[in-house]
């Protein structure tokens, strides 16, 4: 549907024709914007949603490639606002598939009547505020635009995909596909020689997949990671009827972890742990479900050098394990992170990938890729032939999205420019200083693990922040500016500790396929998600005195 054709709205003309009127516009109908859709609506609010996609599920509508799944227990990823909605899902893996994930969020539009509020296939190129209406207008990929006092930008903290930056990507001739843009229909690698590059969380996803289908498969590596598995299974009718009945302590435990996850911490420092009971501690943690070999593991690992050496050597340990050749272990084994310095890839049977002999390991330090040609790949050794190339080169994290958006606040500011000249600076990650009434889910420095549940609380307190506007008659939101520097100050003492702080990520923004972002930026919160949700709640009560209301 058009936006000058949008039922629900109100309709003014300019020169360049009508722009249709809202009292909220929200830019992405990922799981954050659905959310912010359905508090909106009870405020009884004209809203419009505007998704570059053709539909709902953000992540989980763009990402089809072979093998992509949850690393969150799917059980407490989904939502929980609507307690009949979580009765009525059955999850059918404790770490649900690609597909589940996405019939899911369509339940979840069904269900709710959410597309009537929507318009797919609509990519914001511009949005730009005018001081003097304070409102904000909207210019999509084909120029039409819209206009609403209030912008609020569910973007995705890993939604603006990047190509490798290598000579001759657009000379290649057979088929290829980056993984967040894989085609709808499945592809049949049977037989066909394949190159992937990259082996972050994705490219493990795809290639432990897709690895015993394909007739060949070359793997192209810059940087191993630390993968930890997954020990993924079904949900048997009997865990199916307890998830279900402890919904609420489920969710109170995610509220009350470190990362929103129901692992947490283990008090006990792995320093002051005997190594056997250290090892035994480890060994159970690596045979167990999810993310508790990284976040349920001793206190110090992820804070203390000398720990985190230990546990490293236990992972680089269960890698030799489980790979035949000595050489190929030590390729994949990481030299420049300690193990959980950076977000953990969970893998199923990756690393015994490597002991087929249809998969081969290129070292791209040792011999760099010089070129894609029409063929391949062609490295400083030799031209490798391919049917079907995978680009598994990740996402411009957290403030790409944003950056690709020209985002124009008070007197013409852009967010783009300044995002590029300095670190972000928010306050609490919801607001920019010079942007008025521009409002961020995800944005840079909020807490980010078990994202649904992150995005949950900060969507509740927007809803929170728009219902006291609304109440009290007020048309602009600011920030104060000394509550963004108060902000920025405990957003970067609290990454200090961390040893994720100094690695390259994109949690710390680096990505060498992006100009300009190969310096290390505090991009997130640190201080843990249960700090961050005190925080907006204390607040909230208190009137969101932070701001500057007029
Ligand atoms: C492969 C993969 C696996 C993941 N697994 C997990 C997991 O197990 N657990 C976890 O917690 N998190 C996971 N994540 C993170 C995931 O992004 C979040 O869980 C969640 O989907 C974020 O929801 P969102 O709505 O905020 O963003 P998204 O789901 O990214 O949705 C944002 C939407 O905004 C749209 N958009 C962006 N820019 C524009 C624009 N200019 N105009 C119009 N539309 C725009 C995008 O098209 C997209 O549909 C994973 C991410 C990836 C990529």
């Amino acid at each position: 549907m058009s936006v000058s054709g949008a039922a629900s709205a109100a309709a003014a003309s300019t020169a360049a024709g009508p722009i249709a009127e809202y009292e909220a516009i929200i830019v992405g109908a990922g799981l954050s914007g659905m959310y912010m859709l359905i508090r909106l609506r009870e405020l009884g609010m004209r809203v419009r949603v505007f998704e570059a996609g053709s539909d709902v599920g953000g992540t989980w509508y763009w990402n089809r490639y072979p093998g992509a799944r949850f690393d969150s227990e799917s059980w407490s990823y989904g939502f929980f606002f609507d307690d009949d909605l979580y009765q009525e899902w059955d999850w059918p893996e404790h770490f649900a598939a690609q597909p589940d994930t996405l019939r899911y969020l369509n339940h979840v539009a069904d269900r709710f009547d959410l597309r009537r509020d929507m318009e797919f296939d609509a990519e914001v190129q511009a949005a730009h505020f005018d001081d003097a209406r304070n409102d904000w207008t909207i210019t999509l990929a084909d120029g039409r635009q819209a206009r609403a006092p209030l912008l609020i930008t569910g973007l995705g903290p890993l939604s603006a995909p990047t190509m490798p930056v290598i000579p001759g990507v657009e000379t290649y001739e057979g088929a290829c596909c980056h993984t967040a843009r894989w085609p709808h229909e499945p592809v049949d690698f049977r037989g066909k020689r394949v190159g992937i590059i990259g082996t972050g969380a994705t490219a493990i996803q795809t290639i432990q997949t897709i690895a015993p289908e394909v007739g060949h498969l070359t793997v192209f590596q810059r940087s191993p990671n630390w993968a930890a598995p997954l020990n993924n299974s079904r949900i048997t009718p009997e865990e199916q009827r307890k998830i279900k009945a402890s919904a609420r302590d489920i969710h109170e435990r995610c509220f009350n972890t470190i990362s929103c996850f129901i692992h947490n911490a283990d008090p006990r420092k792995a320093l002051e742990t005997p190594p056997e009971e250290r090892e035994a501690f480890w060994e159970k943690l690596y045979n167990e479900p999810g993310f508790g070999i990284w976040m349920g593991n001793f206190s110090d690992i992820l804070v203390n050098e000398e720990a985190n050496k230990l546990v490293t050597e236990f992972m680089a340990k269960k890698i030799r394990e489980r790979v035949k050749d000595p050489k190929v272990a030590d390729l994949l084994t990481p030299k420049n992170h300690g193990f959980g310095t950076r977000r953990v890839p969970l893998e199923s049977g990756y690393y015994e990938v490597y002991n087929r002999d249809n998969v081969l390991l290129v070292d791209i330090n040792a011999t760099p890729i010089e070129r894609i040609t029409p063929k391949g790949v062609k490295t400083t050794e030799k031209e490798y032939e391919f049917d079907f190339l995978i680009y598994a080169t990740g996402f411009d994290g957290v403030t790409g999205p944003y950056d690709r958006i020209d985002i124009r606040g008070a007197g013409g500011r852009s967010l783009r420019e300044e995002w590029a000249e300095e670190l972000p600076r928010t306050y609490l990650g919801v607001q920019v200083e010079g942007y008025p009434n521009l409002l961020m889910i995800l944005g840079p420095h909020t807490a980010r693990g078990n994202i649904p549940r992150n995005s949950e609380q900060i969507v509740d307190f927007l809803a929170g922040l728009v219902r006291h506007m609304r109440e009290n008659g007020l048309k602009r939101v600011e920030t104060r500016p000394e509550h963004v520097d108060e902000w920025q100050d405990h957003v970067e003492r609290a990454a200090a500790p961390l040893l994720s702080s100094k690695v390259k990520s994109w949690q710390t923004g680096v990505n060498r396929n992006v100009a300009g972002r190969d310096v290390l930026r505090v991009l997130g919160y640190n201080g843990s998600a249960v700090k961050y949700r005190k925080t907006t709640e204390r607040v909230a009560e208190g009137g969101y005195k932070e701001f500057q209301f007029e």
